[in-house]
């Protein structure tokens, strides 16, 4: 399914650690190893979903993706051009292509601006037309994320969850990006706008041609929204496949157990609970060879010395597990 696609956006081999103590020297003494050697191609015109537990380093590679976030090493292209090391004026350029959808709308919003100025913020930050085109360009855009032109005046605290995530999702989108991040972009939300945005995220994609990398921690939400999805352990990517694919066969024993806890109505068709014991290893010290050992109840003494690769097991389904 994936040949002959367009890669809009590579990683390659990207870590990111966090020192959090060093010595007297200065010498690192606590590592945060929050992205272990990433490898991912995303293409155009794609949803790809990124799920694992809090912790697993889906939203520090989205960060490491927009360089929000610096990444320790490895490679990130956009369009076949490395921009891992892009100086800050390169990355503001770039920042017209690639765009972040925050988790918390409540946060993400400025309470002192109006709708207008937070949207219109960024065309004025890059200077784009004049002041009459750049309001026309936040009415057409408001309309587009289904916001009413009259409310243009208004500030944050008057609207719900669900509208300021359309705001937060029409300032991201002012700048008429190709790629866009949507970091848990509903998590916040109560569950019953949860659907209406997920809705204008999907419509959205298809009317502005947008590409998204989209990080939950929600299976079905991610299910709903995505055509692949990337399943990550403890910073390093477990699976990925087509959806229809991972949902229907599942390889690695990480994406198997996430699968099997969710709740099915039709109880005959439940599949088998597999429970996980234990709890995710701590990134400061993460277990030598394959990371999900300390959890897996098929590990073998090379498990715990090797770590397995990602490998394509047919089609671009892709698995790191000595297993498969
Ligand atoms: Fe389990 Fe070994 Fe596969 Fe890791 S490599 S998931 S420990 S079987």
């Amino acid at each position: 399914m994936t040949e002959n696609k367009e890669v809009l956006v590579q990683l390659k081999d990207v870590k990111k650690e966090f020192i959090t103590s060093k010595t007297w020297t200065g010498k690192p003494l606590k590592v945060v190893h929050a992205v272990d050697r990433v490898n991912l191609s995303i293409y155009k015109g794609e949803t790809i979903g990124v799920v694992g537990e809090s912790g697993c380093g889906k939203s520090t590679l989205g960060r490491c993706i927009l360089r929000l976030l610096n990444p320790t090493s490895g490679q990130v292209l956009y369009r076949e051009e490395d921009i891992t090391h892009y100086n800050k004026e390169q990355m503001r350029q770039m920042r017209r292509k690639m765009q972040l959808i925050f988790q918390d709308p409540y946060a993400s919003l400025n309470p002192r601006m109006t709708v207008l100025e937070l949207i219109k913020a960024p065309l004025d930050a890059f200077g784009i037309g004049s002041n009459q085109e750049r309001i026309q360009k936040v009415r057409e855009i408001m309309e587009l994320v289904g916001m009413p032109e009259n409310m243009m005046n208004r500030y944050p605290h008057e609207f719900s969850g669900g509208q300021r995530q359309r705001i937060v999702i029409a300032r991201a989108l002012v700048l008429d990006p190709e790629f866009v991040v949507c970091d848990e972009p509903v998590s916040a939300l109560d569950v019953s706008v949860r659907a209406q945005v997920l809705n204008l995220i999907q419509e959205l994609k298809k009317t502005k041609d947008l590409t998204y990398l989209f990080i939950s921690h929600d299976l079905s939400v991610v299910k709903y929204i995505s055509d692949r999805i990337a399943v990550m352990y403890l910073g390093r990517v477990a699976e990925i496949a087509d959806k229809e694919e991972l949902y229907q066969n599942p390889a690695h024993p990480y994406t198997k157990a996430l699968l099997s806890a969710i709740p099915i109505p039709d109880v005959d068709n439940q599949m088998k609970r597999e429970i996980l014991t234990g709890d995710v290893p701590s990134p400061l010290n993460p277990p030598s060879g394959c990371y999900f050992h300390t959890r897996c109840k098929y590990a073998a003494e090379r498990c715990r010395t090797e770590c397995p690769e990602l490998r394509d097991v047919g089609e671009g389904h892709m698995v790191a597990c000595h297993l498969c």
